[in-house]
């Protein structure tokens, strides 16, 4: 059918940010199908038009770090993530993966207890399913150690055997072929935690080079151990030939407050004698992690404090417990006191009846060092989001508004076209997501219109499943998802494939 209109959509006198770190210039964007096809001043009218004076256009964000690998298939319109501007989310991470299917399923059923999606094969098979599935954002995906191991060796705390690691280099080559990302980690993780620095420096070496994907690890501790932890992500990297991704990037523990300047110069030292190594993290002072992960790594003991540093109940907030709602939003140190019990106690009580379904908040970091992660170059944006039940994190629906409400208008930690670039032109060359990430002719039409005067997350603790305020416009390979504050119900996302 032949169109009447030149373009299917112009947005119209906004000021562009291309995704390059560019500053951003007065034109307008021009997109036919699912591409942009035009940039500046476009004389021919579109299908459907968008005003923009006064409002920021750039490309969609990227969430490079989610946990939406079942959600995206549960719940596809995605709405979390959608009216945050996000259009593309890489899943897959800390270790927890896709494959194979019944390792994958053990974990992402703590988010989703009730989900039985039809089984895939492999991560060819996941990424079909994400096609039919059609949600409201693009998917690219890591491959999950910790799922690999699981699936070959289940939890058992010893090294794999030659066959057992011949099983998993076979998952990362289909993976690879397939079109994953790359391969993450969660070292602080059962089972990825019992995996010792070689056995991920083979499998990283399946990638099969650069070009093969990247690194990401939730790295093995991010406390007392953090340099440590870092020296051996970079060593991975270089022992493997493959670039780093450090997820979640922070110092967790009031003694190792701080301490990120130390660990941002050992990726700036790595960097220059050659090596990929880049960051994430997500704009909060608090994290969030299973419970019963909080307690096997020793987080209630002060003799031994592992990868989370040590925790105080009045530190650690209950987001979901599923068949105890009234828990949510408590603290363990008020569930402590009314059980006359103490935090550790306390917290083996609360796993032993809700399960590792209980996901909290921990109140961990240092708001000095969330802007020095983020103020450094090396640092990209990922929520971390957990798609939970009950009170999850404000992360889920606030992340990348905050930063730049919150942290690039307000306390001006970075430059509005910097925040842009290190949500979509950045992630989008590290993650191979080719075509994505930028405003140029001939990209796909992934963008978000909105106004970087009233951008804003309203998501907060207690009330975590509110939409941020700010965002105009946003699309998915060049169809509307959302508008105005509300969701269009649209399905135009994909399966993203590495170069593809
Ligand atoms: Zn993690």
């Amino acid at each position: 059918m032949e169109s009447r209109h030149a373009f299917d959509l112009v947005i119209r006198g906004g000021t562009v940010y291309d995704g390059t770190g560019s500053a951003g210039t007065m034109g307008d964007v021009a997109v036919r199908g699912d591409r942009i096809v035009e940039i500046g001043h476009v004389t021919a009218r579109g299908a459907r038009e968008l005003d923009a004076a006064g409002l920021a256009v750039a490309p969609g964000f990227i969430d490079v770090h989610s946990h939406d690998d079942f959600a995206v298939l549960l719940e596809p319109l995605m709405p979390f993530k959608v009216m945050q501007g996000v259009t593309t989310d890489v899943g897959g991470n800390c270790g927890s993966g896709v494959v194979p299917f019944e390792a994958g399923l053990i974990r992402f059923r703590r988010m989703h207890p009730d989900a039985d999606p039809k089984p895939w094969d492999g991560f060819g098979g996941y990424l079909e399913r994400v096609d039919e599935a059609r949600p409201s954002v693009n998917v690219a995906v890591l491959m999950g150690h910790g799922s690999l191991r699981r699936g070959a060796i289940g939890i058992e705390q010893r090294r794999p055997t030659t066959d057992e690691l011949e099983t998993m280099k076979g998952w990362v080559r289909e993976g690879v072929s397939a079109g994953a990302v790359g391969l993450s980690t969660g070292l602080i993780y059962e089972p990825g935690r019992y995996a010792a620095t070689d056995e991920i420096v083979a499998l990283a070496r399946e990638l099969g080079g650069p070009s093969g994907g990247l690194y990401a690890t939730h790295m093995r501790n991010e406390a007392d151990g953090l340099l440590d932890a870092v020296r051996e992500a970079i060593a991975i990297g270089e022992g493997a030939g493959v670039p780093v991704q450090i997820s979640h990037h922070k110092a967790s523990g009031r003694r190792n407050w701080g301490r990120v300047r130390e660990s941002l110069a050992l990726i700036d030292e790595a960097r220059a004698r050659g090596v990929d190594v880049t960051a994430d993290q997500y704009p909060y002072t608090a994290g969030s992690t299973s419970l019963a992960a909080v307690i096997q790594n020793g987080a209630f003991r002060s003799d031994s404090p592992g990868g989370l540093g040590q925790l105080a109940g009045e530190h650690v907030l209950i987001a979901s417990a599923p068949g105890h709602p009234e828990w949510e939003g408590q603290t363990l140190a008020s569930l402590a006191g009314r059980w006359n019990l103490d935090a550790g106690s306390a917290a083996e009580r609360v796993v032993a009846t809700v399960g590792d379904a209980c996901f909290v908040i921990t109140f961990t970091m240092d708001e000095t060092d969330v802007r020095t992660v983020m103020a450094h170059p090396t640092t990209m944006i990922g929520s971390d989001g957990v798609p939970t039940g009950g009170k999850p994190h404000p992360r889920l629906y606030g992340c990348f508004a905050r930063v730049l409400g919150h942290y690039v208008r307000e306390q001006r930690v970075l430059k509005l076209a910097t925040a842009i670039h290190r949500m979509t032109g950045m992630p989008a060359a590290k993650f191979q997501l080719t075509g994505r990430g930028v405003v140029r002719g001939g990209a796909f039409a992934d963008l978000v219109v909105f106004d970087p005067a009233t951008i804003a997350d309203v998501a907060t603790y207690e009330e975590p499943r509110r939409f941020p305020a700010g965002i105009r416009a946003v699309y998915v390979n060049g169809v509307e998802v959302a508008r105005n504050g509300a969701h269009t119900g649209a399905r135009p996302g994909r399966a993203v494939r590495r170069g593809r």
